[in-house]
């Protein structure tokens, strides 16, 4: 009985979502996979979709809003300011959570005093709400998902050279400032661009739960846009030549 009421309401909701969902004042303005928690900010109907991952990149978080502003897509961007996210009372990065395997690695790393029940646990948070977040932040019909990151002296292009599939270093002393990209036409373009681009197309051996690793593993198009901590200018330059030439 209970669950023939439940089942009739979500019915009668989704139909409700199917002939309202186009007003803009009814589409949800945030989503979530527990504490990692999204603000989406949506202009006009392009399919494109762009994503800030980590809370402590804040220059990239600055592109993001200023470009949406007078560029179409749909964007993600996680609310707070550090880069983890808090799960059932430890930590995890949430660029680690888009796979069961990458996430227990991460969590083991982040929260060493763990027992493995407790690891199970937050894994169970996570798998119940993991496809749909990613239902969200994937983009449809084949339109590529653009992640903002901004690194420190720690990382840079030539930390994934070796993994690469193909490279195109147009910029080698900035190793710091580049794109790796998942689709190999998406590639062949960037590597028309003044900058540094690397494809990572065959999905890794080793799972470690990040959104490009997942986009390589589906066949998904994917960009992820770095550039160091506080360089604001060069982001929203790369960005704009990747939105007026990768379509
Ligand atoms: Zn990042």
């Amino acid at each position: 009985m209970n669950q023939r009421r439940a089942r009739g309401s979500s019915a009668s909701l989704s139909r409700r979502h199917f002939a309202f969902g186009w007003l803009p004042f009814l589409r949800p303005k945030h989503i979530s996979l527990n504490n990692a928690r999204f603000r989406i900010v949506r202009h006009g109907n392009s399919r494109r979709h762009y994503l800030l991952i980590h809370g402590n990149e804040e220059t990239a978080r600055r592109v993001l809003l200023r470009f949406m502003e007078t560029h179409e897509g749909t964007a993600f961007l996680i609310e707070g300011n550090t880069r983890n996210v808090s799960l059932e009372g430890g930590e995890l990065d949430p660029n680690r959570m888009f796979s069961r395997a990458g996430a227990e690695a991460n969590l083991k790393n982040l929260n060493p005093d763990w027992n493995p029940q407790r690891v199970n646990s937050a894994l169970a948070v996570l798998d119940r709400g993991r496809e749909r977040l990613l239902k969200a932040l994937l983009p449809r019909d084949r339109g590529v998902l653009v992640a903002l990151h901004n690194n420190s002296e720690a990382y840079s292009v030539k930390d994934e050279v070796d993994i690469s599939d193909s490279v195109s270093l147009r910029e080698p002393a900035n190793p710091h400032a580049f794109f790796l990209c998942t689709d190999r036409s998406d590639f062949a373009i960037l590597a028309m661009s003044p900058y540094n681009v690397v494809l990572q197309q065959s999905k890794p051996k080793e799972d470690d739960g990040s959104l490009s690793r997942l986009a390589a593993a589906r066949g998904l198009r994917y960009c992820n846009l770095e550039v160091a901590l506080g360089n604001a200018d060069r982001q929203f330059e790369m960005l704009r030549w990747l939105n007026e030439n990768v379509k």
